[in-house]
């Protein structure tokens, strides 16, 4: 039997999620209760740059699976497993805030007629999938059962149709029988390809899961970015250091790139929660407590290496490569490189930028940078600079013409966070270039 399906938020993950699920043949309704993105998305645009996502949704709208709807209530009524997918970002003090997730619990408690399945697919806090019981049982206006499911994502950014289509895993907290078979059904289509192993387990672990993953994620990315300092300070390699370690099957390699830091919607955000989480059980989480305090310091590093090769800052001219947190995304959310402007011009620089998706939201994020000039291209950017800056790895600026860059900086400073050149390469075309890690 197909099940029908509404989710609550058209982000990165709800609208993700809605669509490959119509994509598997179901029948799916997306709210949002941002009407600009509904109307949009009813037009057959998106709203967000994710690759491959436009397509997607083209295609299961006219087929007619997949609909967008500001009526909540529409989408409660006529649907038996509702997935939360409402953002849940960190307050003032680390903790996520759940007031969106606990909105949207009152509306289904409002308007359920029948049977629902509740499923938590937004990072919460442990205790979330409890606590949503509770409001929908205390606020529902005709009583009707439900069961809670704790179904954390695990996709990334940039290539989140990819990822939802060959998860690494699907895991699925629930407490009852019937939940995890409703469960099991919606998600048929890589149940049953072998692939793909599901994890079927009770709702605090399944919450645990998801924190527990990221702040892991974080830990990794921060090790190698500590090592990375360490290698330049002792003429190590760490582009060797991490494929020496990456070769060993108990550490793999993935996640093993240093770089300026973490940033994005995701791991700076469940970093504090998940360190909040354990000191509020008496359970504190040190390393991830250290990792958070590690990586502030790797945006630091990284405005302090600008700083001493250019024997100051005060009217520097910095241009800056690439916005987003990663490539692929426009995505802008907790980037490392609004930090590392920010501090830049702070210390007395002038700002000039380019990214190929995140202008818009760069101009609104970046709006305290007063002297910020947002470039076309990247050569526009490296005009009259006295230091060119690769924050993220954008493939465009793996084939930048060196020369042309060269002729047109003021003087030759080349600063690549993300080490997509060779030293001996960018050397000979006359730069001084600054990796990550190795000299
Ligand atoms: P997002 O901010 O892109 O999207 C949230 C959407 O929810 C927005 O469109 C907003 O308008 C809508 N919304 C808020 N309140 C609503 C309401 N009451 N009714 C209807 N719609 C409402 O967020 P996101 O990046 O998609 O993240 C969503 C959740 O998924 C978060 O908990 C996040 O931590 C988690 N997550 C995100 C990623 C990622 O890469 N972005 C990956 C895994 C998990």
């Amino acid at each position: 039997m197909s099940h029908r399906i509404t989710v609550v938020g058209t982000g990165y993950v709800g609208l993700v999620t809605g669509t490959c699920l119509s994509d598997f043949g179901l029948n799916v309704i997306c709210v949002d209760n941002n009407e600009e993105r509904i109307e949009t998305l009813k037009g057959g645009v998106v709203p967000i740059y994710e690759p491959g996502l436009d397509l997607l949704v083209g295609k299961n709208l006219e087929a007619g699976r997949l609909h967008f709807t500001t009526d909540i209530k529409y989408g409660i009524e006529n649907s038996e497993v509702i997935f939360l997918a409402v953002g849940t970002p960190a307050n003032d003090n680390g903790s996520a805030d759940l007031q969106y997730i606990e909105v949207v619990a009152r509306d289904i408690a409002r308007c359920m007629n029948s049977y629902k399945i509740i499923v938590n697919k937004s990072t919460v806090p442990v205790g979330t999938a409890r606590l949503v019981k509770k409001i929908v049982q205390e606020n529902q206006a005709e009583p009707c059962s439900f069961d809670m499911v704790s179904n954390p994502e695990f996709l990334r950014e940039g290539a989140a149709v990819h990822d939802f289509m060959h998860p690494d895993r699907v895991v699925v907290g629930a407490e009852s029988d019937k939940a995890f078979g409703i469960m099991k059904n919606v998600y048929r289509t890589l149940f049953l390809n072998q692939k793909t192993p599901f994890l079927f387990t009770d709702l605090e672990t399944a919450e645990t899961i998801k924190y527990a993953s990221n702040a892991f994620l974080a830990m990794k990315i921060t090790f190698i970015n500590e090592i990375s300092a360490l290698c330049e300070r002792i003429g190590a390699n760490v582009i060797d250091v991490a494929r020496g370690m990456g070769m060993d099957g108990r550490i793999g390699s993935k996640f093993l790139n240093p770089g300026p830091g973490y940033g994005g919607s995701c791991l700076p955000k469940d970093t504090s929660a998940l360190a909040r989480i354990g000191n509020e059980h008496g359970a504190r989480i040190t390393l991830v407590e250290t990792t958070i305090e590690a990586n502030a310091r790797q945006k630091q590093r990284m405005v302090d290496k600008i700083e001493a090769a250019l024997g100051g800052m005060k009217d520097k001219i910095i241009g800056i490569l690439g916005l987003s947190f990663k490539p692929e995304t426009d995505d802008m959310r907790d980037a490392p490189s609004l930090t590392i402007i920010q501090e830049l011009y702070e210390r007395g620089a002038r700002i000039k930028a380019y990214d190929p998706r995140a202008m818009d939201e760069a101009r609104w994020r970046l709006a305290s940078v007063k002297n910020i000039v947002f470039c076309d291209d990247e050569y526009g950017v490296a005009k009259n600079a006295d230091a060119l800056v690769i924050i993220t790895e954008w493939n465009q600026f793996r084939g930048l013409d060196l020369s042309r860059i060269k002729e047109l900086m003021q003087t030759p400073k080349f600063f690549d966070f993300r080490n997509i050149y060779e030293p001996a390469t960018a050397r000979a075309y006359g730069f001084d270039y600054y990796a990550t890690g190795r000299n």
